[in-house]
């Protein structure tokens, strides 16, 4: 037997009982005559006590432990001295009777600790032992239950989980496809999923009925910190569902997730079109943790205009001038304005200048361009924030579509700045009405901003063929503190609506047969109507954990650059292997 308990399991309780554990040792402490050693395992750390009194010998085996070599220790639980209030098991300690190495391990590059001295590179390439770090392995552990809840809340309402393949033809969702070169097929290739899509939707078709799978998913995009070229998604799809039910039905889980992993309740999540989440905070993902939503001083359609008209050429030549009134913040020093004023001049962003005015005590105000705009007319601005004594407001002008744009990224820096955007704070909220189709300037056509298998709204479908570019999709995301969860649609379930959804994007008839004749042709065989959704499973993990990126939930993360830096891939293949392919 290796162990008769774990390293995190005993207590003062367990006082006199002969026991065995086996570990890494995490800590020794050479003290003269006695020696303490700190056994770990997944579950905790045990002090396991060493006294020449007791054994002289084992006391010499004890000194020459190394850190992370695996040990078996016997002996007897004994109530501790000097208790530690820090570790569950802290009241006891074993007296050691008896002690093995199981195997000897080489000074590991980086301490296991929480705060650890290694770099992101160095602890990615040994990630087996970053994962015997406390807070990592939490991360997983987090994973393993927001996994099992997920499976027994969707199981509990009939949902089905199913295996779909990993080695098919591509799914346009708008990224690259990673492919995979077939032997036996020689010059044909497998694309590996960008999601399910289809084969939830032809389950539909087969009578499944609700559907769900935890599934991995590839994309070939660059890489940012909250994305990874194989990432995992809750994907699901029901039959005989209008968006109601499925906006219920998911936030029904989240509801459930939050309230038995942090113990929190929501009522229901509130709802935003796209085009008032673009309007009011320049996102279709907005972070509504806090207000600061945007004020149009001038912006095409809206009847107002307060800069026109003073001389300033600026404002007089844009097509729209928009701002946010930051709450209290007209403290900000000079220099902290300059700051702002440099964040939003940067390529990333990309706005020409930042005009701010500041609300005084006695609400007078005073702005970067009071050459121009005189008390009066920067009292209508006032008046048009809202904005009371103590804020701050800060104006962007351009094109509408950029402005807003970067706006956004002010507001969240705002926000940031302000201490308004808590960890710990969760504001979910659905984003409704996506436009079907997104004008695409460099290829002059239509892309589907969802999937090409969004359907459109009832009430719009009669704009399809006059002005598609209005036509709203019936589609939703669901955003979490300015992350996007997941997203889905009603799907199109019906033939010729398919096929003229494949005209509108520039496929001809024969191109939208062979990619996607297997699907339309099912639509023939009695398709029901159906729709679905998809989760953004690490970002779930991530945001429940309260980090910012996706890697730290991962066990086996890809680098930036889409590397595995462990394992060295991806690499080269030998000449004979690329032979056989064919390559
Ligand atoms: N397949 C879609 C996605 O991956 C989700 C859906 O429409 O269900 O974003």
């Amino acid at each position: 037997m290796f162990r008769s308990h774990t390293c995190g399991e005993l207590r003062i309780s367990d006082a006199g009982k002969q026991i065995i554990l086996s570990g890494w040792v995490s800590k020794v402490r050479l003290m003269g005559s006695m020696a303490f050693v700190d056994i770990r395992d997944r579950y905790g750390i045990t002090q396991l006590s060493f006294n020449e009194g007791y054994s002289k010998e084992l006391l010499e085996k004890a000194a020459e432990l190394g850190r992370e070599y695996v040990i078996q220790a016997e002996g007897k639980v004994a109530e501790r001295e000097s208790k530690n209030a820090q570790l569950s098991t802290g009241d006891i300690e074993i007296i050691v009777t008896g002690l093995t190495v199981l195997n000897k391990s080489k000074t590991p590059p980086f301490t296991i600790e929480n705060d650890t001295d290694g770099g992101d590179d160095i602890r990615m390439q040994y990630r087996y032992l970053d994962l015997r770090r406390d807070v990592v392995r939490a991360n997983l552990e987090l994973r393993h239950r927001m996994a099992q809840k997920v499976r027994n809340y969707l199981s509990e309402y009939n949902f089905m989980e199913v295996e779909t393949p990993v080695l098919i033809k591509s799914t346009p969702e708008g990224a690259r496809d990673f492919v995979v070169p077939s032997r036996m097929n020689p010059g044909q290739w497998y694309a590996l999923p960008q999601s399910p899509q289809t084969f939830k939707q032809l389950l539909m078709v087969s009578g499944f009925d609700r559907y769900f799978q935890i599934v991995k998913c590839f994309r070939d995009e660059d890489l940012r910190a909250d994305r990874q070229p194989e990432f995992t998604q809750v994907d699901c799809e029901m039959s005989f569902v209008e968006q109601e039910d499925i906006l219920q039905q998911f936030e029904g889980l989240m509801k459930h997730l939050f309230a038995t992993e942090k113990g929190l309740e929501f009522g229901d999540f509130p709802r935003m079109t796209y085009a008032d989440a673009m309007r009011l905070y320049g996102s279709d993902k907005p972070d509504i943790r806090f207000g600061m939503p945007f004020v149009e001083l001038k912006a095409p359609g809206n009847g107002v205009d307060l800069v026109s008209g003073k001389d300033f050429v600026v404002f007089d030549s844009v097509e729209a001038v928009i701002g946010i009134c930051a709450k209290g913040a007209a403290n900000y020093t000079r220099k902290q304005l300059d700051g702002l004023t440099e964040f939003v001049k940067r390529p990333q962003i990309g706005a020409k200048g930042l005009v701010w005015c500041r609300i005084e005590e006695d609400g007078t105000a005073k702005s970067s361009v009071d050459k121009f705009y005189d008390a009066e007319a920067l009292q209508a601005w006032k008046h048009a924030f809202g904005a009371e004594p103590g804020d701050l407001i800060l104006v962007l002008a351009g094109d509408i579509h950029k402005t807003r744009k970067q706006l956004n990224e002010l507001r969240l820096l705002m926000g940031t700045e302000l201490g308004l955007r808590s960890s710990d704070d969760f504001k979910p909220l659905w984003v409704l009405d996506f436009p079907l189709l997104e004008w695409d300037e460099e290829s002059e056509r239509f892309h589907a901003m969802h999937h090409p298998f969004t359907s459109p709204l009832p009430q719009d479908l009669h704009l399809m063929d006059t002005e598609p570019g209005a036509v709203r999709a019936n589609a939703y995301d669901l955003v979490i503190n300015g992350v996007e969860v997941g997203g889905g649609s009603i799907r199109i379930f019906d033939r010729a609506l398919q096929a003229k959804m494949f005209d509108l994007l520039g496929f001809t008839p024969e191109q939208a047969q062979a990619q996607f004749g297997f699907l339309m042709n099912a639509f023939e065989y009695g398709a029901p109507p159906h729709g679905g959704i998809a989760l953004g499973f690490d970002r779930l993990c991530s945001l429940f954990g309260g980090a910012e990126t996706i890697r730290d939930f991962i066990a086996f993360p890809k680098n930036n650059s889409g590397r595995d830096v462990m394992i060295d891939a991806p690499s080269v293949l030998d000449s004979t292997q690329l032979k056989e392919l064919g390559l």
